[in-house]
């Protein structure tokens, strides 16, 4: 994180006053934790598995699973036996609103 303390500091170092939003230094180094955070986590198949209803549900109502859960989505891609598991369920969910 040296860099962004170098970054900061020299912004710092010169004085202004500015009005309105304000994103300060601490607040920008939390953002940059969570991105951090959220880019390494990797969920396991049990999770995945939990998740796979919710998953089909979200396709079947017309939303973005893979927006709105990402993780399982690239967990999918990468997991050949969580794909089958949510294929099949995706099969039975939609078996009934298929013509
Ligand atoms: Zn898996």
């Amino acid at each position: 994180m040296k860099w962004f303390d170098k970054i900061f500091k020299r912004k710092q170092s010169t004085p202004q006053k500015s009005s309105g939003m304000e994103i300060t230094p601490e607040h920008a180094k939390k953002m940059l934790m969570m991105i951090e955070k959220t880019q390494e986590k990797e969920l396991s198949c049990d999770e995945v598995h939990a998740l796979l209803d919710q998953y089909a549900e979200m396709s079947l109502r017309g939303e973005d699973p893979a927006e709105l859960l990402p993780l399982v989505h690239y967990h999918l891609d990468m997991c050949p036996d969580c794909k089958e598991e949510y294929e099949a369920l995706a099969r039975i969910l939609h078996a009934p609103i298929e013509y």
